[in-house]
């Protein structure tokens, strides 16, 4: 969707940029068509307004926002890269894997996501049946109130209905009280394969982020056998270019730890907020730190048009 032709006057700008770092990233976030609480409109303007060059959405599963954002993002001059995360189950986790600068109208990538999502209304069921049985009752229809695209439903609309009939004070603690794995409100399900996910991504042209790496529970005993390393080094193996070590949910120590688990692993790096909706998200968007020194960036090779040529599209 992004104009490919670039003079050498954007190049060169490109090249200054990267250098003097006028470009601001942000890779990750949501809007009304997954589990965020504003369209691809409003949430490309928050992005221009806190300063946010280039941005990908990247809503769960769902690819259908990306050509709002676009259009969006051309208005206010801004660099949009078509992005989406992919709910994927390994072994006893559940994964997220990020694709950016993939090709929406890819069919096995289009036909990949519509299968992931088509188990989500039966789960909403379960979810629903699971939390009556610790007497919070009839909150499925409240769920779905909370969607805008109900083939979307999922834990966070459920915590928002939480939130807002009184029965838990924030979306947090509606997680860890019920919605958390592990918790009465958990219900397992299967979700994509680790390698269908990333050749779905790859197929169309996209790079694969593993997502927010620190927030697995890999590595946990509790939780099954496998270690990062062993994940990593299987998302290496499937195709996975990149690791997200600048998000929304890391310490600054775990910036540390998976730039050094990129380094390790070959990959490069990602940035994103993560954001899902003001006043919910652990940051806002563009509200990132810089990456650790030595990470090389996953935009370190993409041309991206000059900002100036955006506008006059
Ligand atoms: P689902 O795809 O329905 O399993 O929902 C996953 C979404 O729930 C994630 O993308 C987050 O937006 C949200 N989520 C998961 N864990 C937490 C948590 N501990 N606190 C707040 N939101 C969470
Ligand atoms: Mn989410
Ligand atoms: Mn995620
Ligand atoms: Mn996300």
């Amino acid at each position: 969707m992004i104009p490919l032709s670039i003079n050498c006057v954007g190049r060169l700008l490109v090249i200054l940029a990267r250098g003097i770092k006028v470009l601001d990233y942000d890779l990750h976030c949501h809007s009304t068509y997954s589990d965020g609480t504003l369209t691809p409109a409003e949430l490309v303007a928050r992005a221009a307004e806190r300063g946010v060059k280039t941005m990908a959405l990247t809503d769960h599963d769902e690819l259908d926002g990306l050509a709002e954002a676009y259009a969006t993002a051309v208005q206010h001059g801004m660099n949009f890269i078509n992005g989406v995360e992919i709910s994927v189950s390994w072994h006893k986790y559940t994964l997220h894997i990020v694709g950016l600068k993939i090709d929406p109208s890819y069919p096995p990538l289009v036909a990949g996501l519509r299968q992931v999502r088509s188990g989500r209304g039966a789960r909403a069921q379960k979810m629903a049946d699971e939390l009556a049985k610790v007497g919070i009752r009839g909150v499925l229809e409240g769920a779905y109130r909370f969607t805008t695209n109900p083939n979307m439903i999922g834990r966070t609309h459920f915590a928002r209905h939480l939130v807002e009939s009184g029965q838990c004070k924030d979306v947090k603690s509606v997680f860890n009280r019920y919605l958390a794995q592990g918790k009465p409100g958990y219900v397992p399900h299967q979700w994509a394969t680790l390698s269908d996910a990333i050749d779905w991504i790859k197929g169309s042209g996209g790079i694969a982020v593993l997502a927010h790496p620190g927030r697995y529970m890999v590595g946990r005993k509790s939780m099954g056998s496998k270690t990062m390393r062993e994940l990593l080094a299987e998302f290496v193996s499937c195709g996975g270019q990149a690791l997200e070590v600048v998000t929304g949910s890391h310490t600054p120590a775990q910036y540390a730890e998976f730039a050094r688990y990129a380094g390790e692993f070959g990959l490069s790096c990602s940035c994103g907020s993560d954001f899902h909706g003001p006043n919910e998200s652990y940051r806002d968007m563009g509200r990132l730190p810089d990456m650790p020194t030595g990470c090389r960036p996953v935009w370190a090779d993409w041309e991206l048009p000059p900002l100036a040529e955006l506008k006059a599209a």
